[in-house]
């Protein structure tokens, strides 16, 4: 089942939660709805379950106008994070609830509910513990017995709200694991509100990016971890370095450089925001191009070191990410001098509107732009 979401509001009184939202989403594909705390990602989910009456815009399912109708028309599968299991039932009665809540014409003979509830129960690795009641499960099992639940009627869409939200930290990874598999065993077209980037990236086929009630990214997980449409995406995607540059006609200078780093081509003279991740940095040598620094002070974690470094050019401390050991076998310690380069960034110029902006025929495109390159 495809949805279509043409120029959807949502107010609450005088507060705009969603701001005229278009969004395309595709039969089968598996959606992550990411954004800070507030940024609306709730309210549309609600809004596509047929939970939240909207405003203005439509809500498409396949060919049919769904704007108008209700949660059950709409038939969709709910999960939320609070596993909101009814105690007083099994786990089979739990997950064959909506089923045997259907109107008589419509609702299955009883061994064949059983049947659909048992395979259900296999599905989500459950098999055996159906005569189980919901406090003798833990809170991973809960939640995927409401998964269960939410597939027992055949729903057309399935939407997860912060599914594994409540679960510590090792359940949601193999969650994660297991609801991708899920997904590709069952095909459902599946939406998902998440604030965690690792699960939207681990998870998802395309993430959409939230931020304010509007949309400020939509693309595939690489498109938008490689090339973060706005400054906004980036920094919720990752905690960047943003070093002062300035694109001069032979490339992009960093503060205190004396040679340019490779950009893209095309860009406009002036000042730029050149984002990087810590990882993002390389440890160079005698390079003109490269900025130069401190380390401040260094912890290790795993394979990698982190180091922060102090600017020589302008007193900025960036935190940075190297190999460990170095394949210099160099041990940095606080002190010493280090010259680095970004090996990948992203060039944002800093005008109120926060668009993707230096590569001037693309800046009006809502795809990620180029600006994310590979230096060197
Ligand atoms: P979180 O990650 O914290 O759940 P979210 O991105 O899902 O956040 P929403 O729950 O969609 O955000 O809320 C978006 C905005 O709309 C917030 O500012 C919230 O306070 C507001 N809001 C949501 N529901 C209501 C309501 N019933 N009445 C008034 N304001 C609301």
């Amino acid at each position: 089942m495809n949805i279509t979401i043409r120029g959807i509001s949502k107010r609450f009184g005088d507060f705009t939660a969603l701001h005229g939202l278009d969004l395309d989403i595709a039969s089968g594909e598996l959606l992550a709805l990411l954004g800070p705390s507030g940024s609306g990602k709730t309210t549309l989910l609600r809004a596509i379950a047929g939970l939240e009456p909207i405003d203005d815009g439509r809500i498409l399912f396949g060919d049919t106008d769904a704007t108008r109708l209700s949660v059950q028309e709409r038939r969709v599968g709910f999960v939320f994070q609070h596993y909101a299991l009814f105690k007083h039932m099994t786990v089979l009665d739990n997950i064959t609830f909506g089923l045997r809540m259907r109107p008589r014409a419509q609702r299955p003979a009883g061994a064949e509910i059983r049947r659909r509830g048992l395979e259900l129960l296999d599905l989500v690795q459950l098999g055996g513990l159906e005569g189980r009641y919901p406090t003798q499960l833990s809170g991973g099992q809960r939640q995927r017995v409401a998964l269960a639940r939410a597939l027992a009627i055949q729903p057309r869409v399935l939407l997860l709200d912060e599914p594994f939200g409540a679960l510590d930290a090792k359940v949601r990874k193999d969650l994660r694991r297991w609801l991708r598999q899920l997904h590709r065993e069952t095909g459902y077209t599946t939406i998902f509100v998440t604030h965690d980037q690792e699960e939207a990236l681990e998870l998802a086929d395309r993430i959409v990016v939230m931020n304010r009630g509007h949309i400020e990214q939509i693309g595939s997980t690489d498109e938008v971890y490689d090339s973060p449409g706005t400054p906004f995406v980036f920094d919720f995607l990752g905690s960047p370095n943003v070093l002062p540059g300035e694109v001069r006609a032979d490339g992009i200078y960093l503060l205190g450089a004396t040679a340019p780093i490779e950009g893209p081509n095309g860009l406009q003279p002036g000042p730029v925001d050149v984002y990087a991740r810590p990882s993002d940095f390389r440890v160079v040598g005698d390079d003109a191009a490269a900025i130069e620094g401190l380390v401040l002070e260094t912890q290790r974690t795993g394979v990698l070191m982190r180091l922060s470094v102090k600017l020589s050019a302008n007193q900025q401390v960036l935190e940075i990410e190297v190999p460990n050991p170095d394949p210099e076998m160099k041990v940095w310690l606080p002190g010493d001098h280090i010259r680095l380069r970004p090996a990948h960034f992203s060039l944002y110029r800093d005008r109120p509107a926060q668009q993707p902006n230096i590569v001037e025929d693309r800046s009006a495109s809502h795809a990620a732009p180029d600006s994310r390159v590979r230096g060197q």
